[in-house]
């Protein structure tokens, strides 16, 4: 069996590369096994050394990644430089906060000593989508090797010249052999991974199917699981908001990476006072996001990563529109090579159309206007996933207050779209899954958390 790449620019084959047999996948996980038992037992500080290395290794070789990254799943060369970046950010991040994170944390009680201690688990399964094939990755392994665990990588197929480069970046810098392995197998081999007793947890970044499909062999084996799934983030538009700070900050979000982002703005809940004000800056901020080839440096929309999720968008905004959407740009296939979708903008979404039920992942902006800010609320809870949200207004008090209080989401920001922050846990409730990445909080996922106490 083998795994075909293509360049969604021009639907040009890429590479051809051979999926390894079951027997294979077994002899890599004792390999990485016991490549985890010496791993444990180094210092903090010699895995911080190496994570140093791994800094220098990918300086030298940022634009070659970016480039594979572009040629894989399309992405405008920039964003694919700065998700590059993103990467070496979290590098950084885990350089200056891991000792204090995973420090034990010493209780004063009636013992002669207690305390906690994070201690690692063994080799933790990533599986991992196409849509940011570096940084998803690496938000994943880098924490767990500096916790002291293993990783295996199972990357979405459509991005396995990444998979691979980052399997070599590791090496390069000096990770020790087998300890981070990316696992060239179909998604049907996962289960048999799973089953294995030394893989002791598994974090996916994915769809709800898959989710739910690993989320249900993890539990039969007792397996600790993180789940990033998928979003449908709303964007509340207060009446008092700078409008045109708001309608640039919505298309960079949702255009971004063609759309192609679990976080970015899906549904945009507007205060009827100041709705056709917001969509004549949308539209007109819309002329700036022209479909380019994703290789030219000033790209900032470029194909969208395969063609059935080209189709499938596209279903899906015929379905609004049907459902009485009022479509105001985009919303065609282009006559061109490649698997380009326009920035596409409706109006006049009502929360009982798809757009309120399904993720909408690609360059689609859903408008709906709202009453006041309780049927704003009431709209943008109305969905069954609980990724992120944000709320543009200028009364400070009131947008902290529904950020912290109203609003069923992982993350919720005022006056900017989500993104993803190293030093802030990522992770959403409802069926955007559950558990948490990044910061103190994702690093200590696929940790024993374990009490020791010291008696006289
Ligand atoms: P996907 O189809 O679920 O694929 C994700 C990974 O899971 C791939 O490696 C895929 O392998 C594998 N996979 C798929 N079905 C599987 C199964 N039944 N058993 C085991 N593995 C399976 O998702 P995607 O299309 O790549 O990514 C888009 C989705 O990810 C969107 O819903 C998006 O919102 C979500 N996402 C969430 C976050 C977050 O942090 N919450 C971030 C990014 C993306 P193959 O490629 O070989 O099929």
């Amino acid at each position: 069996m083998f795994i075909e790449t293509q360049n969604p620019a021009n639907g040009q084959f890429l590479k051809q590369y051979k999926i390894i047999d079951d027997v294979q996948v077994q002899q890599q996980i004792e390999h990485t096994h016991q490549a985890f038992l010496l791993w444990r037992q180094t210092n903090l500080a010699s895995r911080l050394d190496i994570l140093t290395q791994l800094l220098e290794v990918m300086e030298q070789n940022k634009v070659l990644c970016a480039e594979l990254i572009t040629k894989e799943m399309g992405k405008p060369i920039k964003f694919s430089l700065a998700e590059v970046e993103k990467c070496m950010l979290v590098c950084r991040y885990y350089l200056s906060h891991a000792e204090q994170i995973l420090k034990p944390v010493a209780q004063v009680t009636e013992f002669k000593k207690s305390f906690v201690t994070y201690n690692p688990l063994g080799i933790v399964l990533a599986v991992m989508p196409w849509n940011f094939p570096f940084w998803q990755a690496f938000r994943a392994i880098v924490p767990n090797l500096i916790l002291g665990n293993a990783v295996l990588l199972k990357h979405a197929s459509i991005v396995t010249g990444c998979a691979q480069q980052i399997e070599a970046l590791f090496n390069l810098a000096g990770f020790p052999a087998h300890l981070f392995k990316h696992l060239l197998i179909s998604s049907k081999q996962v289960a048999s991974v799973i089953a294995n007793p030394h893989i002791r947890g598994v974090t996916l970044t994915g769809s709800e199917d898959a989710g739910r499909q690993i989320a249900k062999e993890a539990g039969q084996y007792l397996k600790k699981v993180v789940l990033e799934l998928g979003g449908n983030d709303a964007c509340i538009v207060l009446a008092d908001a700078d409008l045109q700070m708001a309608a640039k900050q919505i298309l960079s979000s949702r255009l971004r990476n063609s759309g192609q982002v679990c976080v970015s703005t899906k549904r945009v809940i507007v205060e009827k006072a100041v709705h056709q004000v917001l969509v004549s800056h949308l539209i007109e901020e819309m002329k700036g996001y022209q479909l380019s080839n994703p290789m030219q440096p000033d790209s900032i929309l470029g194909p969208m990563a395969r063609e059935d999720l080209r189709q499938n968008i596209h279903q899906q905004v015929l379905q609004v529109v049907a459902q009485g959407g009022q479509l105001l740009a985009g919303g065609y296939i282009p006559n061109q090579e490649g698997y380009y979708y326009p920035a596409t903008l409706i109006d006049n979404v009502s929360p009982q159309s798809i757009a309120y039920q399904e993720e909408l992942f690609g360059p689609v902006i859903c408008v709906t206007a709202v009453d006041d800010v309780n049927q704003a609320v009431t709209f943008a809870n109305q969905t069954r996933f609980g990724l992120g949200a944000s709320i543009f207004s200028k009364n400070a008090k009131l947008a902290e207050k529904l950020a912290s209080e109203s609003i069923e989401a992982g993350l919720c920001y005022v006056n900017m779209p989500v993104t993803s922050d190293p030093r802030f846990p990522f992770g959403g409730i409802k069926d955007s899954g559950f558990g948490r990445e990044l910061s103190r909080e994702g690093m200590l996922e696929f940790s024993n958390i374990k009490t020791v106490i010291i008696n006289d």
